[in-house]
């Protein structure tokens, strides 16, 4: 397995607490969309990697990336302050559960994301091949204040956008949730999920485990609970060799 060197392309802040990048990539670097690298930086003359899902769909020329910055995290104390020009160590074997590959077909693909879990449906989302298989994709993404909702504009966009109106065809919708602050849709995705809220928000057919596919990312807590959720509505996980109703995948370790 190789370590790729690539080039720190631009640098985003979304606030004190998340960062975006973008990167050179190596062409030989292949992904599924939804999958993720152990990517970082040389910390006294060794490589220190952890697993970040890929934000940009294959198709792209360059990698992005959406970062927590940790306090004191051995690397997201350092990456926060990664400039243009800067080299990024990517593990050139990338992997994952959150690929519509290991989903049995079906109707409708809810994608539910909190914090930087939304990192890999941002590839998912843009995959021409997601909407082949699905008839409405549906982004929903969790956080604690406004001001974490990453990738609001691009999101809100998509539908319109130049180049992926023409891939979503106006099947993509985006729903986003905050807990703290005043916004539209306040609360815990877990809460809109129990009450039945979001199908009626989202004016879309109520879940049925048949028909509609899940993909969830996010904290250990809210992973563990709403695949209890799917698991009580009859749908089954699925994994790299068995396709599901849905598959998760933890947005970081719990320590
Ligand atoms: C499959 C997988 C995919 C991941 N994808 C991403 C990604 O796309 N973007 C990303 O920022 N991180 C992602 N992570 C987490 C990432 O691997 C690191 O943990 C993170 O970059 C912090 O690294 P660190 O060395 O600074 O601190 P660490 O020692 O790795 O983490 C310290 C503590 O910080 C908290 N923490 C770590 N990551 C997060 C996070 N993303 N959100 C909230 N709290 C966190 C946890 O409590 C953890 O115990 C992923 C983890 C896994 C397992």
């Amino acid at each position: 397995m190789a370590i790729l060197k690539e080039k720190v392309l631009s640098v985003h802040h979304w606030t004190d607490k998340t960062f975006s990048f973008k990167t050179t990539r190596n062409m030989g670097f292949r992904f599924k969309n939804g999958e993720f690298a152990m990517i970082g930086l040389e910390i006294d003359g060794k490589p220190l990697l952890r697993a970040y899902s890929v934000v940009s769909p294959n198709h792209e020329d360059h990698l992005e990336f959406l970062s927590i910055k940790v306090p004191n995290g051995p690397l997201t104390s350092k990456l926060q302050h990664i400039k243009v020009g800067d080299e990024i160590l990517i593990n050139s074997k990338p992997t994952g559960t959150l690929v519509c590959d290991y989903l049995l077909p079906g109707r409708n693909l809810f994608m539910l994301s909190t914090g930087t879990g939304l990192a890999p449906f941002m590839s998912i989302s843009r995959d021409p091949e997601t909407y082949e298989k699905f008839k409405k994709v549906v982004l929903v993404h969790g956080v604690r204040t406004a001001k974490e909702l990453a990738y609001m504009d691009t999101l809100n966009n998509l539908n319109k956008d130049d180049i992926y109106s023409e891939v979503t065809k106006g099947n993509f919708i985006y729903f986003n949730t905050v807990t703290r602050d005043e916004w539209p849709r306040k609360g815990r995705i877990t809460t809109w999920i129990n009450e039945k809220k979001l199908w009626t928000a989202l004016q879309i057919e109520e879940f049925n485990p048949e028909e509609d596919r899940i993909m969830i990312c996010g904290s250990e807590e809210m992973t563990f609970e709403i695949k209890g959720i799917f698991e009580k509505l009859g749908s089954l996980e699925g994994s790299t060799k068995v396709q599901g109703g849905f598959v998760i995948e933890k947005a970081f370790a719990e320590k």
